[in-house]
C-alpha cells in the first residue's frame, strides 16, 4: 500500500520518490506549534516529529491485480486486492484467501513446487468473493461515508432504510459481512494428518 504525503496543494506525493532535505529547527517548531493548534492531545508528543518523513497521509485504496500470480509468486490478501476500512472485512477476506490458498496447494506443495495453473485455481476461487465485498465497500464509500448528512433518517440509502424498516434483514448483512459469501474451511489433508 503507497504511503504518500500532502504536497500543501492537496496533491499527493510518494513518499519513496521524494527528495526531503534536512528540516530547519525554526520550521520544525512552526510546525509543530500549528499541529498543536489543531489537535492539541499531541502537544506531550509532538515533539516525535523532527522530521518530514514522519509525517505520512495513509492513502485507502480499493483496487486488484489482474493477476495475482506468476511462476514462483502467488499474491493474495491486499496484495493481490487492497482493502479500505469500511465494513471491516479486509482481514477476513485476507484469512480467507490463505484458507483457501493451504486447501489448494498444501499437498501438491508437499511433492514439490507447483505450477502457474496451480497458482490460478486461488484466483479463480477467490477473485469474485474479493469483488463483491470490494463493490459493497465502494458502496459504502459512495453513500454512506462519503458527504452525507445524517440528520433526516430518509437521507440513508435505501439499503439501509430496509434495513431499518424490516429488522429481520439486518441478518444478511451481517452474514455478508461476517462469513463472507465465500466462507472458506480448512480441507488441506495435512491438517487432517495432524499438521507434519
Ligand atoms: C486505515 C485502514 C483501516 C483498516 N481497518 C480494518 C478493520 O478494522 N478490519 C478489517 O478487517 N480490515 C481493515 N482494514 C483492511 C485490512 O487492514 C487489510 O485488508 C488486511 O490487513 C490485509 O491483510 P494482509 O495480511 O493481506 O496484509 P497486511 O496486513 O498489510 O500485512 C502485510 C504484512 O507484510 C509486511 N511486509 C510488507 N513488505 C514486506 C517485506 N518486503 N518483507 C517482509 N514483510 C513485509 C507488512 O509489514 C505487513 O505486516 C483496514 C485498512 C486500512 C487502510
Amino acid at each position: 500500500m503507497p504511503i504518500v504525503v500532502s504536497s500543501g496543494s492537496g496533491r499527493p506525493i510518494d513518499c519513496s520518490r521524494a527528495r526531503v532535505g534536512a528540516p530547519r529547527p525554526e520550521a520544525s517548531t512552526t510546525r509543530s506549534a500549528a499541529i498543536v493548534s489543531l489537535a492539541p492531545f499531541l502537544k506531550d508528543r509532538i515533539t516525535e516529529l523532527d522530521d518530514w518523513s514522519k509525517i505520512k497521509l495513509l492513502t485507502v485504496q480499493i483496487n486488484r491485480l489482474k493477476k495475482w500470480c506468476r511462476d514462483g509468486l502467488l499474491c493474495i490478501g491486499d496484495s493481490a486486492h487492497a482493502m479500505s476500512p469500511a465494513g471491516g472485512v479486509g482481514i477476513n477476506l485476507a484469512l480467507q484467501d490463505a484458507v483457501a490458498t493451504a486447501n489448494l496447494l498444501a499437498a501438491k506443495l508437499r511433492n514439490g513446487p507447483v505450477s502457474v495453473a496451480d497458482l490460478e485455481q486461488i484466483q479463480k476461487r477467490r477473485e469474485w468473493p474479493t469483488r463483491l465485498i470490494q463493490a459493497m465497500q465502494s458502496f459504502i464509500h459512495r453513500h454512506v461515508v462519503t458527504g452525507r448528512e445524517s440528520k433526516a433518517g430518509d437521507s440513508l440509502p435505501i439499503v439501509v432504510r430496509l434495513l431499518r424498516w424490516f429488522p429481520a434483514l439486518r441478518s444478511l448483512p451481517a452474514r455478508f459481512i461476517g462469513l463472507g459469501p465465500r466462507p472458506e474451511h480448512i480441507q488441506s489433508p495435512l491438517n487432517s494428518e495432524g499438521q507434519r
